[in-house]
């Protein structure tokens, strides 16, 4: 019962059931063909994609604005997407082979932590055991894709986690 992530057309990469998220395939959660072109080659090289080169941290504020605007349009795909890996496991797959965990720099995993919002929005468990170190790295995630929007949370879109710090605060 958790979101995975993959590669396109390598099943030892897969958990459950793989769901092909590329612009290439027409997938609703695939960034739109602009955006693509302005983090792949010739425009950035595999070696200047990094998560800290503005160009990226550009790409992944206007990726999650689009998701966002997807979302208030049509809630269905990412409800259904929640609900499925809520009973089962899914893998998000994309063909960015050198993105990493220590490395995320491909939309799957962005997507993913909005649809860990999304299902947490919904009341549906979605991830691993909520550990300490699972909800910091959510928590770090969220941040950076908050600095990079700049304006992801509002009273529509779901939150990703617990309350956070600047609202502890207060
Ligand atoms: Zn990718």
């Amino acid at each position: 019962m958790t979101l995975y992530v993959g590669l396109v057309g390598r099943p030892e990469t897969h958990h459950g059931t793989p769901v092909n998220v590329t612009a290439s395939a027409g997938s609703v959660f695939a960034p739109s063909w602009v955006l693509v072109r302005s983090v792949q080659p010739p425009a950035l090289s595999r070696h200047e994609l990094v998560p800290q080169h503005p160009r990226w941290k550009t790409y992944a504020g206007r990726y999650v604005s689009e998701l966002r605007a997807k979302y208030r349009r049509d809630r269905a795909p990412f409800v259904d997407l929640v609900e499925q890996a809520a009973v089962g496991d899914v893998t998000l797959c994309c063909l960015c082979h050198w993105a990493t965990e220590e490395r995320p720099v491909c939309h799957r995993f962005l997507l993913r932590d909005v649809l860990y919002a999304v299902a947490r929005d919904r009341g549906l468990w979605v991830g691993q055991e909520a550990d300490e170190l699972d909800m910091t790295l959510l928590e770090q995630r969220r941040r950076q894709v908050l600095e990079a929007e700049g304006k992801w949370l509002s009273e529509e879109a779901p939150t990703v986690g617990s309350r956070s710090k600047e609202e502890r605060r207060g």
